[in-house]
């Protein structure tokens, strides 16, 4: 039964669970297909269809030349276990024609076990919450069409906050490139504090900006702007060294105090029209392959805070840093993650994230790694 109404007949059951499931089909009639097996999970035993969200099309993920994907998320209210449930689902995969080959192949119809009330399960067939549901914006995107609030019991945050960290992309966890962790956000943010903590939780090297050893850069904050290209490009290379694919290999972990991209953000705002074009040059004949983030943490706050800190740690060339610096710094880095794609977006307020508080940055670093391939 498909009847939003229907489900209050055993709302009050204290053995009825609400779970929600994941359609996708790209072979055939696909959305026809979806339809029938949304009809058919509404007529297994004690389950009722309570909602369906849009179905969006999708390219299909970590593979080429199939078609499309069409996807769709449900809610039922039920009284079957998970492994029954589950089991139901295979059955109505195998009526509508699903061939089972390799991984991530062409199918009529597709059903994934995505959350389970707040169940946490990790059986040899069956894991729940769905282990890559929170890497993609089709699923996200149908549960917060349903229910937005709803928390995904491993991560601790709702489908709405889960989608956000997207902006409307779909990834997967790829196992081919370095699994980078990139810190990113205004100088004082806490950038290197946080990605120490989070490289010894991984037991991993922490990639530190070449702040220290850039010759140059003294001298520019002192008001030297003619080195300001000197000191753009020593970062530029001393980036692209750091993380080139010869030094970072497929799947290893890394965690970065910076954010490649910022490279150029900090051009345009130190280097005049002249040397932005030499920067430019430099910057379009870079040869090696460096690691891209799989996952970039903004840490971003009160400017205030940001600056009471600067200055608490007292670097003599860090001296002239004033409040406007940090809020148009600040604005850059909103502008160059608004809508950033390469990978998931962790937005960190600095005024609520205490980067001393040892269970949180657990938690926290326990976040990040659902989102990386694991070894
Ligand atoms: P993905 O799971 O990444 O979406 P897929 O749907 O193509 O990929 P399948 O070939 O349908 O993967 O299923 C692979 C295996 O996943 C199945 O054997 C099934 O037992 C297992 N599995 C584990 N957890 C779940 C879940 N929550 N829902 C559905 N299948 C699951
Ligand atoms: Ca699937
Ligand atoms: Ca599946």
């Amino acid at each position: 039964m498909i009847l939003a109404d229907i489900s209050n007949n055993i709302a009050n059951n204290s053995d009825t669970y609400w779970a929600f499931i994941g359609i996708g089909s790209n072979l055939g009639n696909c959305k026809d297909n979806i339809d029938k097996a949304v009809r058919m999970l509404g007529d297994i035993d004690d389950t009722f269809v309570t909602g369906m969200s849009s179905v969006y099309e999708t390219t299909p993920l970590g593979t080429t030349g199939q078609a499309n994907y069409f996807n769709a998320v449900v809610r039922v209210r039920t009284t079957l276990e998970p492994s029954e449930l589950y089991k139901q689902m295979a059955a109505i995969e195998d009526a509508l024609g699903r061939v089972r080959s390799e991984k991530w192949s062409a199918r009529t119809i597709d059903l994934d076990l995505l959350l389970y009330g707040d169940r946490i399960i990790d059986s040899p067939r069956l894991t729940v919450p769905h282990k890559q549901m929170h890497l993609r914006n089709f699923v996200l995107r149908g549960l917060c069409e349903l229910d937005g609030n709803t928390v995904h019991p491993l991560l601790g945050k709702t489908c709405k906050e889960l989608a956000d960290r997207l902006n409307g992309q779909d990834f997967i966890l790829d196992q081919n490139i370095p699994q980078l962790v990139c810190i990113a956000g205004v100088i004082g943010a806490g950038k290197t504090t946080l990605g120490n903590k989070l490289a010894e939780l991984f037991r991993c090297d922490l990639i530190c900006e070449a702040y220290d050893t850039n010759p140059y850069l003294p001298k520019v904050y002192a008001g030297n702007t003619d080195l300001a290209i000197d000191s753009q490009l020593f970062f530029l290379n001393s980036r692209v060294e750091q993380l080139s694919l010869d030094k970072l290999s497929a799947g290893q972990l890394a965690v970065s105090d910076y954010v490649f991209a910022k490279d150029k953000l900090f051009a345009q705002r130190t280097l005049n029209a002249e040397q932005f074009d030499r920067y430019q040059q430099q910057h379009s004949e870079i040869k090696k392959d460096i690691a891209g983030p799989v996952v970039v943490v903004h840490l971003h706050g009160n400017p205030n805070l940001v600056l009471k800190r600067i200055s608490k740690r007292n670097r003599p060339y860090e001296k002239g840093i004033t409040l406007e610096t940090i809020e148009s710094l600040a604005a850059d880095y909103d502008r160059l993650f608004e809508n950033w794609n390469q990978c998931p977006l962790f937005r960190v307020s600095i005024d609520e994230f205490d980067c001393m508080d040892q269970a949180k940055v657990n938690s926290f670093a326990k976040e990040i790694k659902s989102y990386l391939w694991k070894q």
